[in-house]
């Protein structure tokens, strides 16, 4: 991509509505814009990021065994008087009416609507077990949205919702479900702690929210210091090893950690004083295992092997990927900008242009343009005319992993400069080195 021909509306000046640091670079680096309180648009620069992330988490939920679908944003009343949630919601519905005057509203969750598609379909044990998610957008008007899109009030949420005929046969897909969660959350570049939570109003009996820490993350949370060393599950995890499977989880809440509301403050404190660790975090994944509770009063049964009808064993697990992008910059950046893990960085590497006119420069940028976007790599050519200062400041401001700067006075040597955005290190290489380095 051209940044000539792009459209990337960087902002000069601190936006003052912005708070916390992933809002603020969020909205300098033209990733999004607020378009009414609590929802936004995507520009392409933070779609780019927002598809990595989905990408990701898609080919995770696609190893652990879970089949995609998609569901509409808009749903009836009447299957949310069925489970009986459509009072007990609350305010955070947006209840709508169509021109029939029949009622509708925009989804805050799916669990009813998943329920009737599986009651339509399935009618015994011998199709189970089935895991089906999507990821699509979400409304809930909350009461306070704040921090960009990291609470907002249309956002975008990928949940699955497993089906079983036993509760057994349940807590291992929660246990698939808790696996993948692991690998999803590192491959983003990030370290998430599943902790004990409250099932709130999914309702349940078990439960985890899956929590990075930070400092402007909106929950309290307190767990010992060694999740930050345990090892994150395999690409080879076999997902149909049940025992394996329980294994990992067991490691996992071996050690102490929940949130506020599940908080044990003598079970804490048992722990020596230095391997506490009391903190702020961002809950950016929930799981739930809720037994029969929308499948008996909407009638989700399956005939077992004994002949009998049976309600199934649903749980239900969410991610919230538009929550995500701002809390991997919280987890990632400093003064200059943002520094994108390379799994879900907007482009691979930004090749600058120091001088545009200069025809060394010109053709250089188009040769390494050229060879990289052969090789495969998404690549942004900063071409503007523009200073050079201008340049680099942008590049360190939306973060892109590698910069390859080309300069009238290295280029005359046949030389390029390759800048490593994380550590600031720089090398001088030939045009040629640059190219074989990133392809
Ligand atoms: P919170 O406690 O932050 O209000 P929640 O517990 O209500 O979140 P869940 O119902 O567990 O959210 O939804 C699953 C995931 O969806 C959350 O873990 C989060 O990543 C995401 N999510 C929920 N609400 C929002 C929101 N308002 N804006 C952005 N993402 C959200
Ligand atoms: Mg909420
Ligand atoms: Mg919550
Ligand atoms: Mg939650």
């Amino acid at each position: 991509m051209r940044l000539s021909r792009y459209f990337m509306p960087i902002l000069k000046e601190n936006p003052k509505e912005a708070e916390i640091v992933s809002h603020r670079l969020m909205l300098r680096t033209g990733m999004i814009r607020q378009q009414s309180q609590g929802i936004y648009s995507w520009l392409p620069l933070g779609k780019r990021v927002l598809d990595k992330v989905n990408k990701i988490i898609r080919e995770e939920q696609n190893r652990s065994g879970a089949i995609e679908l998609l569901m509409p944003t808009l749903q009836t009343a009447e299957l949310w008087q069925e489970s009986g949630r459509y009072d007990a919601y609350g305010k955070e519905m947006l209840r709508i009416k169509d021109r029939q005057d029949r009622p509708m509203l925009y989804g805050p969750t799916n669990e009813e609507m998943i329920t009737d598609i599986f009651r339509s379909y399935v009618k015994s044990y011998k199709d189970l077990p089935l895991n089906l998610y999507h990821i699509q957008l979400k409304f809930r008007d909350e009461i306070r949205p704040r921090f960009g899109t990291m609470r907002s009030r249309e956002f975008m949420m990928k949940d699955a919702y497993s089906f079983d005929l036993t509760q057994e046969g349940a807590v291992i897909a929660y246990n698939k479900m808790f696996t993948a969660y692991l690998r999803t959350f590192d491959r983003l570049g990030l370290r998430a702690i599943p902790m004990r939570a409250d099932t709130g109003p999914i309702g349940g009996e078990l439960s985890h929210e899956f929590i990075i820490l930070a400092d402007t993350g909106e929950s309290e949370v307190f767990c010992h210091k060694d999740f930050v060393n345990f090892d994150i599950p395999g690409e080879d995890t076999n997902f149909d090893d049940a025992a394996g499977l329980k294994g990992i989880f067991d490691k996992w809440t071996s050690v102490y950690a929940a949130t506020s509301e599940m908080h044990d403050e003598a079970a804490f404190n048992a722990i020596p004083e230095g391997e506490r660790l009391s903190a702020r975090g961002i809950e950016v994944g929930h799981i739930f295992y809720f037994g029969t509770k929308y499948s008996e009063p909407m009638g989700a049964k399956v005939q077992g092997p004994d002949g009998k009808e049976h309600a199934v064993h649903m749980g239900s697990y969410g991610i919230g990927p538009t929550r995500l992008v701002p809390a991997i910059i919280e987890a990632s950046h400093d003064e200059n900008g943002i520094i994108w893990p390379a799994s879900v960085a907007p482009f691979d590497v930004v090749v600058i242009n120091m001088k545009s006119g200069d025809q060394a420069c010109d053709d250089a940028c188009e040769t390494v343009y050229a060879a990289l976007s052969k090789a495969g790599k998404d690549v942004l050519l900063d071409d503007r005319d523009d200073r050079a200062g201008t340049k680099f400041a942008t590049a360190d401001l939306i973060g892109l992993p590698v910069q390859i700067i080309v300069g009238p006075r290295s280029i005359a040597g046949g030389e390029v400069e390759v800048k490593d955005r994380k550590t600031g290190a720089r090398e001088t290489m030939t045009v040629e080195a640059a190219i074989k380095r990133l392809a």
